[in-house]
């Protein structure tokens, strides 16, 4: 038995999700003639209290397709050094958008609505690169799945007013954020001018995301979408498993979060771990002693077929989800007790 805590990219669908994607009624999606995406898309946009959404095969494609939309070549996205966006889009911002990033030092992946205002270039200050995009990530993927706080969001939103930005929600695991706060779609629909949303993290689907947004700022998106090669045929197949997600997988993120805080206590006891990053939600982040080696801690793991992986800057990092069964907690929770 495999323990794959690498991510929660990795789930399979399970039964239920194969019988509803192998019954979707489908048709060819480029003509908008899918049915099942049809649902799926006007389900997502009516969640968030939004007119428009748009199914994309990857939360890249979806964040890309949003800073293409929101900016023009030269100009200046707002983000986090954490930023998805900026890190993980490999360089997508400059490849796509020809946009550079002002990366804002937050605290795991979040900053405040001043921070915001100091990286805003003045608009007439022809020198410097025009501001037109604010990238917010809830939960932050490299922050180690932290929750925003809804006040900082609002006071974001109203220097995005003042100074006319766009204002972009990486909801990859917004799902995740929702759960844990116990906060509703719409909060964030009536916030944010696009959000993108994974189905393929938390809720289990082999593949997809949605861009979601209102019907002017959407006008372009499927033209976008058929440029970077985005544009798909018979997908209700993939859109099944996502309205299946929906109904069955959002709840129970709650048991990812309970297991995540059960490892993280365990962790933050062993001698050789130094720090365990605050844990909100599915994601575990810590970091080894000095004296400690990192590659024989994974490999120790490892050769208990448990796989977890390293961010980079000396944090490792493991991530709980739906194909990790009570059992498979049970037998981490002893290894990780074992190595005391
Ligand atoms: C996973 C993720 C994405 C999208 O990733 P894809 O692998 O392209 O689907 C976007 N933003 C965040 C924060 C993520 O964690």
């Amino acid at each position: 038995m495999i323990i794959d805590l690498r991510s929660d990219t990795v789930t399979k669908p399970t039964q239920g999700m194969l019988d509803a994607m192998m019954s979707a009624q489908v048709g060819d999606d480029v003509y908008k003639e899918d049915p099942t995406v049809n649902v799926l898309e006007e389900r997502l946009a009516n969640l968030f209290g939004k007119e428009k959404a748009l199914f994309f095969p990857t939360g890249s494609m979806a964040n890309q397709a949003a800073i293409k939309l929101h900016t023009n070549p030269g100009d200046l996205l707002i983000c986090d050094k954490y930023a998805h966006v900026y890190n993980y889009e490999g360089g997508g911002v400059a490849f796509n958008s020809a946009v550079t990033c002002k990366l804002i030092d937050g605290n795991r992946g979040m900053f405040t609505a001043q921070q915001v205002i100091d990286s805003i270039n003045p608009p007439d200050f022809y020198h410097s690169p025009l501001t037109s995009l604010v990238a917010v990530e809830n939960t932050t993927n490299k922050g180690g799945g932290a929750c925003w706080g809804f006040e900082e969001i609002l006071k974001i939103r109203e220097v995005c007013d003042d100074h006319n930005l766009g204002y972009h929600l990486d909801g990859a695991r917004i799902w995740n954020a929702l759960v844990a706060k116990n906060e509703a779609a719409k909060q964030y629909g009536e916030i944010f001018d696009t959000i993108s949303v994974c189905l393929s993290k938390g809720l289990g689907c082999p593949i997809g995301s949605v861009l979601i947004g209102d019907e002017v700022i959407m006008e372009h998106a499927i033209r976008i979408r058929k440029i970077f090669g985005g544009g798909m045929r018979q997908v209700g197949y993939l859109a099944a498993a996502g309205l299946y997600a929906l109904d069955n997988n959002i709840e129970r993120l709650k048991e990812d979060h309970k297991k995540a805080k059960e490892i993280g206590e365990v962790l933050s006891q062993l001698p050789m771990i130094k720090t365990v990053e605050p844990i909100e939600t599915n994601i575990i982040i810590f970091e080894l002693n000095e004296d400690a080696d990192e590659t024989t801690f994974v490999q120790n793991l490892a050769d208990n077929n448990i796989k977890i992986i390293g961010m980079g800057g000396g944090k490792l990092r493991m991530v709980t989800h739906l194909d990790y069964t009570e059992g498979m907690h049970e037998r981490v929770l002893g290894v990780l007790k074992s190595m005391k």
